[in-house]
């Protein structure tokens, strides 16, 4: 069966852990035909597209979640974004001429974190160490560490598909030790091609087959940028005011392209200074940066 875009969540109602797969297809590919990645980084933002994705289903959040990197020996720039609609979006900048062999190559000097943005409520970032040699691994000891909540990660990509995989103690539930220990020796035996291809419901049956199992609703993923002609203006709008007379003194329209998704947009000086002149449009463009 063709790989499909899914996110299940489960739980082992017995022994107080929950988990996550998830499997990124079409919604992966519309991502990687925006820009030619090499292989080493496409899979890398597969990984991070599948996180963010099982991050933000985990926490059960109103608002977004991104991961992102910056600054690494070959990734200048990673960021993933997802919503509580299953909306997600990503990026890579790169260096061209970089050693690509493995993840610290990539990642090395880098500076990694997860930004959770509600629609209601205080913003928080926390920083994601990049000692371990993969993206699951940091990802599993940031949560021991920082959220201390054991959670494990396990990631994938192979065809232009993604998926991952996702267990948690639940936070005050006294989990089961010894179901944690053997869950995780279980799922360290999941093929890339099992966990991309097979139904969550079969594999998850497969694979915990002695334990009871509670399936929850599975939701579907999907690609979906968060630019609008609003947010495009008004990040032209933050354009200091001499600076844009200047340049609609030059050209008869400026241009916005959105990164994530190739969309352009363009304005004409009347539009701008209609918007200019209007206080809704411009009085909230401080949240817009990321358009
Ligand atoms: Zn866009």
């Amino acid at each position: 069966m063709p790989a499909q875009d899914s996110l299940q969540r489960f739980l082992f109602e017995q022994g107080n852990i929950r988990g996550e797969h998830v499997v990124l297809a079409e919604s992966y590919q519309k991502i990687l035909s925006l820009y030619a990645y090499p292989e080493p980084i496409a899979k890398l933002l597969g990984q991070a597209l599948c996180s963010v994705a099982m991050i933000t289903a985990m926490l059960k959040f109103e608002g977004r979640i991104s991961l992102q990197l910056q600054h690494g020996s070959a990734i200048s720039l990673l960021f993933v974004e997802a919503n509580h609609h299953g909306d997600l979006r990503g990026l890579v900048h790169f260096h061209p001429e970089a050693s690509l062999d493995d993840f610290q190559d990539m990642v090395r000097g880098g500076v990694m974190s997860v930004n959770l943005m509600p629609e209601k409520g205080k913003q928080y970032q926390g920083v994601i160490s990049l000692e371990k040699q993969d993206l699951a691994s940091c990802l599993t000891q940031y949560f021991k560490q920082s959220e201390q909540l054991d959670t494990e990660f396990w990631l994938c990509t192979q065809n232009n598909a993604a998926a991952g995989l996702m267990l948690q103690k639940l936070p005050q539930e006294h989990p089961d030790p010894e179901l944690w220990n053997e869950l995780q020796i279980l799922t360290q035996t999941v093929k890339p091609n099992e966990m991309i291809e097979l139904s969550s419901e079969v594999l998850l049956k497969r694979l915990y087959a002695e334990h009871d199992l509670q399936l929850f609703e599975v939701k579907t993923p999907h690609f979906k940028c968060q630019c609008s002609n609003e947010r495009a203006l008004n990040s032209i709008l933050m354009i200091p005011q001499k600076e844009l007379t200047q340049l609609l003194k030059e050209q008869p329209t400026l241009e916005s392209d959105c990164e994530f998704c190739r969309a352009h947009y363009q304005f004409t000086a009347d539009e701008i200074y209609q918007a200019l002149l209007d206080p809704d449009t411009n009085s909230d463009n401080s949240s817009n940066t990321t358009h």
